[in-house]
């Protein structure tokens, strides 16, 4: 399958990903949970989500988020 073609919530959750969001301030990364992902309603785009969100360690209303891939297409994890 293409990620590309995941657009909207529904479609993330369908494909098993998950959504980072990133604090564009102070970095804070915070990874959403289907749980989290699933009270949003499911044609809601993935496109203009990161708007939504406040950093909850510094107050700033800019973040970005990034689609993960399921937890078989991830590749596995490097320590530097
Ligand atoms: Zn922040």
């Amino acid at each position: 399958m293409s990620f590309r073609r995941v657009k909207t919530i529904g479609e993330l959750l369908r494909h098993r990903c998950a959504l980072q969001v990133i604090c564009t301030f102070c970095e804070n990364i915070r990874t959403l949970t289907y749980l989290e992902l699933g009270r949003l309603p499911g044609q809601t785009p993935l496109e203009g989500l990161h708007r939504r969100f406040r950093c909850h360690r510094c107050g700033f209303k800019q973040a970005r988020t990034k689609l993960l891939l399921p937890i078989s297409g991830q590749e596995p994890f490097r320590l530097p």
